[in-house]
């Protein structure tokens, strides 16, 4: 089996699912007792966090290359950016590292595509529904994207940063979100992205009246291809 590299702790607490995601995948794959062949990096969030709210993308970038060249020289063969944002800065982590990164918005793309749907709402952090380096590259698959107004994004991005990167998952946030998403529906989202790792600590698919396409689960699938089509 090939070996792949994650870039964790961004934050611990999606980490921990797609550390169990990948496992779980590979054994239902393989039987037996295979498991995934792993190499993490989960660094400090804190100061992945400040760079990013002090809007220095560069700095971030230079922190999570050094830590994909590590992961290279330590023999992983592929990388698996365990964060939606971070991907903000995967071509300089990629070009550092050497090695491919299996980018999370491709298995979402595909997934959404192959639901039926066109019109999709997106939760995520501020910095992934504002900018256009994640939208985009959904965009370029042919998909139209919405992202919530002002005061719902700030509601989302601050339950992200306040609680579910701390381990912190409340009932009046799930509702919360609930209505945002019915507020996107209304817009005309036929299926809802689950933007941010750590979003399915909150929803899943099925709490809501269109599907909600969480992006930690399709990356981690995406993993598991990757390690079993070479074991
Ligand atoms: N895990 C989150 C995401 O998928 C947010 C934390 C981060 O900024 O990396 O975007």
């Amino acid at each position: 089996m090939r070996l792949l590299g994650v870039l964790g702790g961004m934050s611990w607490t999606s980490t921990e699912a797609y550390y169990r995601g990948l496992n779980t995948g590979v054994a239902a794959r393989l039987g037996g007792l295979h498991s995934a062949r792993l190499l993490l990096h989960s660094v400090d969030f804190a100061p992945v966090a400040a760079a990013q709210h002090a809007d220095d993308w560069p700095a971030t970038a230079a922190l999570l290359a050094d830590a994909a060249r590590g992961l290279a020289a330590g023999g992983a063969q592929a990388l698996l950016l365990a964060t939606n944002t971070m991907h903000r800065v995967a071509d300089d982590i990629e070009a550092a590292a050497g090695v491919p990164l299996l980018h999370i918005a491709d298995p979402t793309a595909d997934a959404l595509l192959a639901g039926g749907h066109r019109r999709v709402g997106l939760l995520a952090t501020r910095f992934t529904m504002e900018q256009a380096f994640y939208a985009d590259r959904l965009r370029a698959r042919g998909l139209d994207v919405l992202v919530p107004g002002e005061a719902d994004r700030e509601l989302v991005h601050r339950v992200i940063y306040d609680e579910l990167v701390r381990d912190v998952v409340r009932e009046e946030s799930r509702a919360d979100y609930l209505g945002v998403v019915e507020r996107l529906v209304a817009d005309g989202a036929e299926a809802v992205v689950l933007g941010c790792t750590e979003i399915g600590l909150l929803l899943r698919d099925g709490d809501a009246a269109v599907p909600l396409v969480d992006t930690t689960a399709l990356h981690v699938s995406a993993g598991v291809d990757w390690l079993c089509a070479s074991a």
